[in-house]
């Protein structure tokens, strides 16, 4: 006797634990109006599994799963072993009043009604090569656009720096601001999402690592790397032959789930500032630089850094500045081709204004804080705040 695979068991079971999306008629007409490939694609990931709704197989399967349990009250042992399908839970009493027979009865129409609702969650189930080639072509078409964006934030830099030249202003107003906070928070979503789709359709499977998103982020080797990083962007910017040290406080175990990209961003940045900050307070021919100090806390809600230095701190009147994307103490924004290429970039140590606004929106995307608390004359504290609870989602503006 033909039984079903315990592979498409577990597909039944799967998909009729979700409960079926209402259309109503209005939708339908609203939605079928003047089809375009996209509504009509829209349509079709609807009645597939790759929809959240997954409407067919969730349809079939919880029909399917019906006929299944509607089962004999007198001949469960026998019911069990004619489908192979050990314990079905079904509610107490609801059986009584099914119509059992209708698939107790192995030579009936019941059984043959319930092998075409398995010979279709099978078909439904199972991709189409038509799918898997669009699902390649889409993807090259993300990376496509994401890799014609990557030089977005080098060029609005300059061209918010021309601005300020023309209108020979230090400070952008509220306005400008606001809107360049939402802009960027918008880019850092859409590159998050494309990233994901990007890398769950064409990376090699990595452990810990779903998509972009690492479930273990150990924070001790992301601020080994970035420390590395921020001393020789430092070394190479002075001439110096060694930056200043940086003394770095953290559990080797230290793992979080998060996106290592986003972490590696936020620590070169305030690293790079506090290297900068200890070098031109104490002089780039000094003998001996006052250590930077990184150190991380463990909480039951956040994680959080605090990147210390001594190099002088901010002014008060300048702390509300810092947070501007035009604001620097850099004389001159260094030269950047905006078509680079990124195998041959090479990292900034200053001159943007872009680093604390940025990593600040970094932060926040995921429920996170970046703060500065300045002592002048002596030097500067930056706190980050990561929340490790994964449970907020982005922020929606
Ligand atoms: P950039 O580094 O390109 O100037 P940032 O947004 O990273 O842009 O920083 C803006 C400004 O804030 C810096 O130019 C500097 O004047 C000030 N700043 C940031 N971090 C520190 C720090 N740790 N110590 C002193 N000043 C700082
Ligand atoms: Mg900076």
């Amino acid at each position: 006797m033909w039984k079903p695979t315990q592979a498409l068991m577990d597909t039944i079971t799967h998909y009729s634990q979700f409960p079926a999306t209402g259309v109503s008629l209005r939708q339908m007409v609203q939605f079928g109006r003047n089809p375009s490939a996209g509504t009509l694609f829209k349509a079709s990931q609807f009645l597939m599994k790759c929809h959240p709704s997954r409407e067919s197989p969730i349809g079939i399967c919880s029909r399917l799963r019906k006929l299944l349990v509607f089962r004999s009250p007198s001949f469960p042992e026998k019911y069990v072993k004619k489908t192979g399908l050990a314990n079905p839970d079904i509610e107490p009493g609801a059986y009584r009043s099914s119509p059992w027979l209708i698939t107790a009865n192995s030579t009936g129409n019941g059984r043959k009604a319930q092998r075409r609702y398995y010979a279709t969650v099978d078909d439904g189930v199972r991709w189409p090569p038509e799918i898997v080639d669009y699902n390649k072509r889409f993807t090259k078409t993300l990376q496509n656009i994401k890799h014609r964006h990557d030089p977005v934030v080098t060029t609005m830099a300059m061209g918010i720096n021309e601005y300020k030249r023309k209108r020979q202003r230090m400070q952008i107003d509220n306005t400008i601001q606001s809107f360049l906070d939402r802009f960027y928070m918008s880019r850092i979503g859409i590159r998050m999402l494309i990233g994901q789709h990007v890398a769950l359709n064409s990376a090699p499977e990595q452990e810990d690592y779903v998509g972009i998103i690492c479930t273990k982020t150990n924070v001790r080797e992301l601020a080994q790397e970035a420390i590395e990083n921020a001393r020789f962007v430092c070394e190479e910017y002075y001439g110096l032959f060694d930056a200043p040290k940086v003394q770095l406080v953290c559990k080797p175990d230290l793992n979080f789930m998060y996106v290592p990209g986003h972490l590696s961003h936020m620590l070169f940045e305030t690293l790079k500032n506090s290297l900068r900050a200890v070098v031109e307070t104490h002089g780039s021919d000094s003998e001996e630089f006052p250590p930077v100090k990184l150190i991380v806390a463990e909480g039951k809600e956040d994680i959080t850094i605090k990147v210390s230095d001594e190099g002088g701190g901010v002014p008060r009147s300048a702390i509300p500045l810092v947070w501007t994307y035009m604001y620097t103490t850099v004389e001159s924004t260094p030269p950047i081709d905006p078509d680079f290429n990124k195998s041959d970039f090479k990292a900034p140590m200053a001159g943007f204004g872009y680093g604390l606004p940025i990593s600040r929106l970094y932060a926040r995307y995921f429920g996170g804080d970046l703060k500065l608390i300045s002592m002048e004359g002596y030097g500067t504290d930056v706190y980050l705040h990561l929340n490790r609870l994964s449970s907020s989602s982005e922020p929606l503006q």
